[in-house]
């Protein structure tokens, strides 16, 4: 079921280039997005393997786990910018209850009863996001609120 993969990686170690590239990043960036396969973070960005740490989760929301990474990108990795980049067309814009029962049908059984952190009102969650990135004790950086248009590749500023 998985042998494509390693093939593919077969090939890729034969032309291997990023041996010996620091962990730390060099563009001091950090990029929080939603796990949407359409979001190529780093060519939209401009970015090349080693200059930023992306997160990815689905919606791109600011949830502990984010926060833990963070504060480690933060203080041990260089990070001094955040980007948070929420998205249109995301599967997470809708209500708990009715994500919820589309899982439910999806997997013909009862949901586990998560937090789906669904995005209800796109401009304040993804405001109330930044907020708590900002107000994260051990989180010294610069954070930024943006859109990314799958239709179009652009990028807008909501919160800055
Ligand atoms: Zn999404």
């Amino acid at each position: 079921m998985f042998e494509d993969l390693i093939a593919a990686n077969r090939l890729y170690a034969d032309d291997f280039h990023l041996a010996g590239l620091p962990a730390k990043a060099a563009r001091q960036l950090a990029v929080v997005t939603c796990i949407d396969s359409r979001i190529e973070p780093l060519a939209m960005l401009g970015l090349a393997p080693g200059d930023a740490k992306i997160l990815r989760n689905a919606g791109g929301r600011v949830t502990e786990d984010v926060l833990r990474s963070l504060t480690i990108a933060t203080s041990l990795l260089s990070v001094t910018r955040i980007a948070v980049i929420h998205h249109t067309a995301c599967a997470l814009i809708t209500g708990p209850a009715d994500l919820t029962a589309a899982i439910g049908r999806a997997v013909e059984a009862e949901p586990p009863p998560l937090d789906w952190r669904t995005i209800t009102d796109p401009d304040a969650d993804l405001a109330s996001d930044v907020e708590a990135i900002r107000r994260a004790p051990a989180i010294a950086a610069a954070v930024v609120g943006m859109r990314y248009d799958i239709s179009t590749g652009l990028l807008s500023e909501v919160v800055t």
